[in-house]
């Protein structure tokens, strides 16, 4: 029957092929009660079933591709680690002796457990890491219960695979299978499968809960990885529309394309700095792809994923040195930890959870509060600094006592790596992001002390418009076009622009189409965006001419309506 299922896309690209369901038949993991004497040999087929895990999850290690960065190896790596975890061992083995139950059952019910705690966390990132505990836990039951689903052996090339879940270390053996892409009920565009969908180029669509009952083996599937879209077998004129439309999205990305190597100027010859936000070392590449100027906005909370500990200095400045190397001369702006409210990735955090945790202890703040580990960073980024161009970017600035301590620890770094002889760029120059009213406000002081601003519109919206970020309850209110919100942006570009300061916009705006003539009519000379929509953006800035955007920005920013705003903006797009 035609039908159309739509999902997350996680990994873009499409794919077709041929339906693989692969079936695991855990679940329904029924109690048994043992003779006093069956109890430890139980508890010693749990320990069995972890060593076996552990042999399939190094020898999965080894398919890893060798180009594929240290972080994402890591993945599994931290896999292998959670095998070694007590809790992993004490709470079924209590279980069993205490019930006197077989191990699977205990087991499965501390996997439960773990996730449901798991589950309760404020934090959306460590939510979404109770996938890895739980992908460890069935591991060791698939073991327990000789349940491994058919992958390893099989011929899967070109299949999509369609799994309730897949682990990190089932994605690395169905890459090495050649399967056409892949398709689960469960998953997050956060979760490391998703990462790691994205770095080994498998198209991905996860969050489809009836897959089970939607999809049958061999049925011919066209999965989209990018909109999220699965197209069913029997629906050819379907599968033909879609793909005429996705030969007219093809066409308009090949002429993006010939774009690469035009310059970034208006009609009018104002020349726009175009650059790229990146997350992980593996996306250097599309950095060169779309020929951005350098990279905007490297957000090195990512380096957290699955430390067991924090990075030492040495570790970071090798991550650090290998992404300048990488970038070849194109100038990297490293934002110091983000870390707090959505983004708490620090194992080794001892903190209380705040009560309001976006107003609370994050970025600098938090950083200035653990004066150690930061100049262990800003050490990291300085010894950086000596292998090509780096700028220093420091997050959600607020005052200027923030800023001093900055400035004074960074000197206390640099006279330490000059007494130990490790070379670094005295002249690296120093950003602030304007992320909160108040430094929006104050713009023009942080300008006169800054070498760049770069306005982080993700949390100025958040913090401007009072609206939690991640609380889907207020994402009605998160408005760009708000009034308040254009008036500050356009405030800190000319406090930057009065103190000479340059001043860039790495929050979603500037990845947003719909808003690149209003950012450039705004006084906006550099955007750093997603490596994928950087060449839209340039098209844009292309066809426009800025004196005209420029007055028109003017009508909008003396308007006090918001459905006025937005026609506005609608015009200026049109023109
Ligand atoms: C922002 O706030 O706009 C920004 C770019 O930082 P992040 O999204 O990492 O908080
Ligand atoms: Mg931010």
């Amino acid at each position: 029957m035609p039908m159309i299922i739509n999902g997350i896309g996680v990994s873009r690209g499409t794919a077709q092929g041929r339906v693989h369901m692969l079936k695991r038949s855990g679940g329904n993991i029924a109690k048994r009660e043992l003779a006093p004497e069956q109890v430890e040999p139980e508890l010693a087929r749990l320990g069995e079933a972890i060593e076996q895990a552990r042999t399939q999850l190094t020898e999965v290690r080894t398919l890893v591709p060798e180009t594929m960065s240290q972080e994402v190896q890591s993945f599994l790596d931290a896999h292998l680690l959670m095998l070694d975890d007590a809790l992993l061992t004490e709470m079924p083995s209590e279980m069993v002796r205490n019930q006197r139950c077989n191990i699977e059952w205990a087991l499965e019910q501390t996997r439960v457990q773990l996730v449901d705690e798991f589950m309760k966390m404020d934090d959306a990132y460590l939510r979404t890491r109770c996938n890895d505990v739980s992908h460890v836990i069935k591991k060791v039951l698939e073991n327990l219960l000789d349940d491994a689903p058919a992958m390893q052996g099989r011929d899967l090339t070109g299949c999509v695979v369609v799994a309730d879940d897949l682990t990190p270390a089932d994605t690395v053996v169905i890459q090495s299978q050649n399967v056409a892409a892949f398709v689960t009920q469960f998953g997050s565009s956060m979760s490391h499968t998703a990462i790691l969908a994205r770095s080994l180029g498998i198209p991905a669509v996860v969050g489809i809960h009836d897959a089970a009952e939607l999809l049958r083996d061999d049925e011919t599937l066209l999965v989209d990885g990018h909109g999220g879209t699965l197209l069913c077998a029997g629906s050819d004129w379907l599968i033909d529309h879609y793909r005429s439309y996705q030969r007219r999205e093809q066409e308009h990305m090949e002429s993006l394309l010939l774009l690469r190597d035009e310059p970034a100027v208006t009609r009018d010859e104002e020349a726009i700095t175009l650059k790229c936000n990146i997350d992980l070392v593996e996306e250097v590449s599309s950095v060169h792809e779309v020929r951005a100027s350098g990279v905007g906005l490297y957000r090195t909370e990512f380096f957290y994923l699955n430390r067991e500990a924090q990075a030492g200095a040495d570790e970071q400045y090798e991550v650090y040195r290998d992404l300048v190397a990488a970038l070849d001369g194109k100038p990297l702006t490293i934002r110091t930890l983000d870390l707090g409210a959505d983004k708490e990735f620090d194992p080794d955090y001892q903190g209380a959870i705040a009560p309001n945790p976006a107003l609370g202890l994050r970025a600098i703040r938090r950083s200035l509060q653990d004066k150690q580990k930061f100049s262990a960073q800003l050490q990291a980024i300085l010894r950086a600094s000596a292998h090509g161009p780096v700028q220093m970017m420091l997050p959600m600035l607020t005052n200027d006592s923030e800023l001093r301590q900055c400035r004074k620890l960074i000197e206390q770094c640099m006279r330490e790596l000059a007494d130990a002889g490790q070379e670094y760029d005295p002249e690296i120059k120093i950003g602030g992001m304007i992320e909160v009213p108040a430094a929006a406000l104050a713009a023009a002081a942080f300008a006169s002390r800054l070498d760049f601003l770069s306005i982080g519109t993700n949390d100025l919206i958040q913090y401007t418009l009072a609206i939690d970020r991640v609380d889907d309850q207020v994402n009605y209110l998160f408005d760009p076009l708000h009034p308040a919100v254009l008036f500050l942006i356009h405030h800190t570009i000319h406090a930057g622009r009065r103190a000479g300061t340059p001043v860039s916009l790495c929050g979603e705006m500037a990845s947003n189409p719909r808003l690149t003539r209003l950012l450039v009519g705004l006084g906006l000379r550099e955007f750093s965006t997603h490596p994928n929509i950087l060449l839209e953006i340039k098209r844009i800035i292309r066809e426009s001419s800025a004196a005209r955007l420029r007055e028109q920005a003017e009508r909008i920013l003396h308007c006090e309506h918001p459905d006025q705003i937005h026609g506005l903006v609608e015009n200026l797009n049109r023109a």
